[in-house]
Formats: structure tokens, C-alpha cells, sequence
């Protein structure tokens, strides 16, 4: 679905789809600098990561593993509510593992500051995080992001993963929402 397909939906355009990839292309060269000879073990955060982990991962120059979490910290709204609950859990056993952790959004940071300890705590040799976009002014608690995409404003956006209300997910861009879709 590209932007005109809802242009009544959006109130901004912030990504287009060739920035979403010059973006991603970026961060898949700087982690293919920090990893060189070391296993990977990409882990994506259903289902909002999706786009992003498989066109980081095809961007890498290297073997990668790829697995998935499902965790809940936001209903059907845009607030967080900073419970999270797994809802999936990973297939692979970490331990030992270079983990990151590709995630499409920081928001407040509660859901991955709680992911980040909870597969240090299963003895992971190393856990990082791998965001999209970051909301610096959103942020509750400090996230030791390594990689992040780019930094936005402190308003509610859909397309590339993200959602409201399960919709927009498939959208090629990244736009924020018009107000009258959720007042
Ligand atoms: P946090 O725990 O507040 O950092 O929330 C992170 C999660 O909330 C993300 O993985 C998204 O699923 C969701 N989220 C946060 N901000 C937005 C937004 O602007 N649009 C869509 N989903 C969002
Ligand atoms: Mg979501």
C-alpha cells in the first residue's frame, strides 16, 4: 500500500520507502563492522520488526539466524501501558549468543529494556538493540540503543510494521496517522 492509497488517513509523510531503505542499508553496514567474525542471531519483535528485521537481514553480507518474540505492552491504542507479556517466545536457546534485537520503534523504552534484561538474564554472551526509529522525547526509561535508524517526533506513526489497530502495517512508507482516524 503506498501513501495514496490513504492519503486521507495521513497527516505527514516522514519516510518514504527509498529512505526507509537507505536508512536500513546503513545500519546493515554498521553491523556487519561490529560483528565481522562473529555468529549473529537476529531476534524481531512480532510483529511490528517484521519489514524491518528481513530487509536488515538481506541487507547483511554474512550468514545470520533470525527468530522471533511476540511480547504485548500496548492494546488496541497509542499509549504504552509499560506491561509487557510474552506472548511467543524464541525458538533458540541464547545462551552463549550474540543477540541483537531488531525492533521498529523506541516509544517509551519500557518494552526494550525489559526484553534487553530478560535474554541477558538466560545468559546471551551479548545483547544489543537494533531500532528503526527512536522517540527521544517519549523515552520513560534509558535504552542503551547501539543502532538506531532515526530519530522522530513524539507523534503517533504507522506503515513499514507499524500499526494502529492492526492497520497499516503493509504500508510501503512511514507517515504519521491523521488525528481523526483514532479521535
Ligand atoms: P515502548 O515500550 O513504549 O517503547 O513501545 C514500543 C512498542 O510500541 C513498539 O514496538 C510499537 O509496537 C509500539 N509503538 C510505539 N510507538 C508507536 C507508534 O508511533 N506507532 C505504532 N506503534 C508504536
Ligand atoms: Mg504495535
Amino acid at each position: 500500500m503506498d501513501f495514496a492509497d490513504i492519503a486521507t488517513e495521513i497527516e505527514d509523510v516522514l519516510f518514504t520507502p527509498e529512505e526507509i531503505a537507505a536508512i536500513v542499508t546503513r545500519l546493515a553496514a554498521e553491523v556487519d563492522a561490529d560483528y565481522a567474525a562473529r555468529d549473529l542471531l537476529l531476534v524481531g519483535v512480532l510483529k511490528g520488526a517484521a519489514p524491518f528485521m528481513t530487509d536488515l537481514a538481506r541487507r547483511l553480507r554474512r550468514h545470520v539466524e533470525l527468530d522471533w518474540m511476540a511480547v504485548s505492552s500496548y492494546g488496541a491504542g497509542t499509549q504504552s501501558s509499560g506491561v509487557v507479556r510474552i506472548l511467543k517466545d524464541l525458538d533458540t536457546d541464547v545462551t552463549g549468543r550474540d543477540v541483537l534485537i531488531a525492533e521498529d520503534i523506541i516509544d517509551s523504552g519500557l518494552t526494550l529494556s525489559w526484553l534487553k534484561e530478560n535474554l541477558e538474564s538466560r545468559g546471551a554472551a551479548s545483547v544489543e538493540i537494533c531500532a528503526l526509529l527512536r522517540k527521544p522525547e517519549a523515552l520513560k526509561v534509558e535504552v542503551d540503543a547501539r543502532y538506531v535508524g532515526a530519530d522522530i517526533p513524539n507523534r503517533f506513526v504507522i506503515g513499514y510494521g507499524l500499526d494502529y489497530a492492526e492497520r497499516y502495517r503493509n504500508l510501503r512508507g512511514i507517515a504519521v496517522l491523521a488525528p481523526h482516524i483514532y479521535a
